[in-house]
């Protein structure tokens, strides 16, 4: 029986450090937990007042870690900004093997707990050597990493709520707008090596393809989710730092702007999720994820009546009208009408076809603008990528992740009635710069800000980005191991 015992403990290690994310450090983290679980063993009370809760955590926790990895801000942002039907879509998406895996989990701990009992000779020492390894297993880590993402988390929510009753600091040097009409696109989830205006061999955005455009090649997002991404885009940031009351609403404003916020993302609260922090700024605000969780996955095309309301009220400065769509969000068969492509590999073909509705509704929104025959400009980037866990060939499983170039690697494109050739440029250039770009593209200049265009911003080799909790060189990640360009 113990050798089964030993079997079971050793099994029950393993699949609580893959379900924590950390199959990296399997040898040490894994084997520190299975000797702190071996050597801990022999009380009760150690095991249901100590075991009991840290291993329960980190099996409800088995679906997220095991496709996400380990906690970071990002996965805690999602966990506290979801809401019912982006649950219920999550769980829908689990794919069988990860089920299992889970089922077999809860299996091996329940036994652990009921069943398993090492009796040593020495029990105190035995016990002292179990809390030693403990601090060095994979469960210790998973508590330190959740404890410090919640920490982030709940210190960004503070500042941003805060923001919401403060008012900006802009002192305004310079203010003459280009355009009649300025309309920000903020996409979701589309990783720009996808796009077929970057090079990808199907046409997946077949009008940002041959628009006249500034196609920037190396616009780096921020960070690898939204609710961390956007606020760092959107507002003055240097990395972990946040000034959201300084953001791109609020400089629209006192440069006498008509400013208009169309969303299609959900939100818990009135004003509770990250980004809703910042579009509280907004003179006029419309979200259209309201009502119960089944009736609320609104299409993006949904924005499109919006727009055009907002397109046609009169004003007679200049305007800014930002809509915020769901674009390529998991998961993505549920954003889409129809699946155009309609490949064997169901996540691939859905993800593409998210792309073209998001090209299609861009070209609806320029085919609208040109028609008012007014001066408009347009800009369009996805707050973050993605990255490919599937490790089955000919099958695509892309979800958020903080470790590969691809995470953040994205589309940043200005479409414009004064441009009229399609140019690619080739620079990398940090969304934490998007700020500077923004003021610049508005006709502003300010006193915070340097303003400066996707041309003049200077070239900068060691961009960082916010991976995990931490501030990391960009060109330290490793590439999505599914790199599509080798394909
Ligand atoms: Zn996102």
């Amino acid at each position: 029986m113990k050798y089964l015992d030993v079997v079971i403990t050793l099994l029950l290690s393993i699949l609580l450090t893959i379900g924590v994310g950390y199959e990296n450090r399997m040898m040490i983290a894994g084997g520190c937990l299975f000797l702190a679980l071996i050597f801990l063993s022999s009380k009760w009370w150690l095991k249901w007042l100590f075991i009991f809760p840290t291993g329960l955590v980190a099996v409800l926790y088995f679906y997220s870690g095991y496709i996400y990895g380990q906690p970071n801000i990002g996965i805690v942002a999602s966990l506290f900004e979801t809401n019912k039907r982006e649950t219920i879509e999550f769980l829908l998406a689990i794919p069988r093997n990860v089920q299992i895996l889970n089922a077999i989990l809860f299996v091996a701990f329940s036994y652990y707990l009921i069943r398993v009992k090492f009796v040593f000779k020495w029990h105190k020492t035995v016990c002292l050597f179990g809390f030693f390894c403990f601090c060095f297993s994979s469960l210790n880590l998973f508590i330190y990493h959740s404890y410090t993402s919640i920490n982030h988390y709940v210190a960004q929510m503070n500042t941003l709520k805060n923001s919401i009753h403060q008012s900006a600091n802009w002192h305004i040097l310079k203010n003459k707008p280009r355009y009649k009409t300025y309309v920000l696109i903020i996409g979701e989830s589309m990783r720009k090596d996808y796009m077929s205006s970057y090079g990808y061999p199907i046409n997946s955005t077949p009008f940002l393809t041959t628009t006249p455009g500034i196609l920037v090649n190396g616009y780096l997002s921020t960070a690898s989710h939204t609710a961390v991404s956007l606020p760092r885009t959107l507002a003055i940031s240097h990395g972990l730092d946040l000034h959201p009351a300084n953001n791109i609403i609020t400089l629209a404003n006192v440069a006498k702007m008509k400013t208009i916020w169309l969303s299609n993302q959900g939100f818990i609260g009135q004003y509770d999720t990250a980004v809703s922090a910042i579009a509280v700024h907004a003179s006029e605000r419309k979200f259209l994820k309201k009502g119960n969780f089944l009736t609320n996955n609104t299409s993006d095309y949904a924005l499109l009546p919006l727009f055009k309301q907002a397109l046609a009220q009169p004003y007679n400065g200049s305007k800014l009208i930002v809509l915020h769509i769901m674009g390529s969000h998991e998961n993505f068969c549920d954003r889409i009408k129809k699946d155009i492509y309609n490949f064997k590999d169901k996540d691939l073909s859905c993800y593409l076809s998210t792309y073209n509705q998001t090209d299609t509704i861009i070209k609806t929104i320029v085919n609208d603008l040109k028609a008012t025959q007014d001066s408009y400009s347009l800009m369009y980037f996805s707050d973050h990528g993605l990255n490919n866990v599937s490790t089955i060939k000919g099958k695509t499983q892309l979800v958020h992740g903080d470790l590969y170039k691809q995470d953040y690697e994205v589309p940043l494109i200005e479409i414009a009635s004064d441009i009229h050739q399609h140019t690619m440029l080739n620079k990398q250039i940090s969304a934490f710069d998007f700020m500077s770009i923004f003021s610049n593209w508005i006709g502003v200049k300010t006193a915070q800000l340097p303003s400066l265009n996707v041309y003049q911003l200077p070239q900068n080799k060691k961009i960082q980005v916010l991976s995990g909790n931490q501030m990391v060189l960009f060109k330290s990640l490793k590439n999505d191991p599914d790199e599509i360009i080798h394909r």
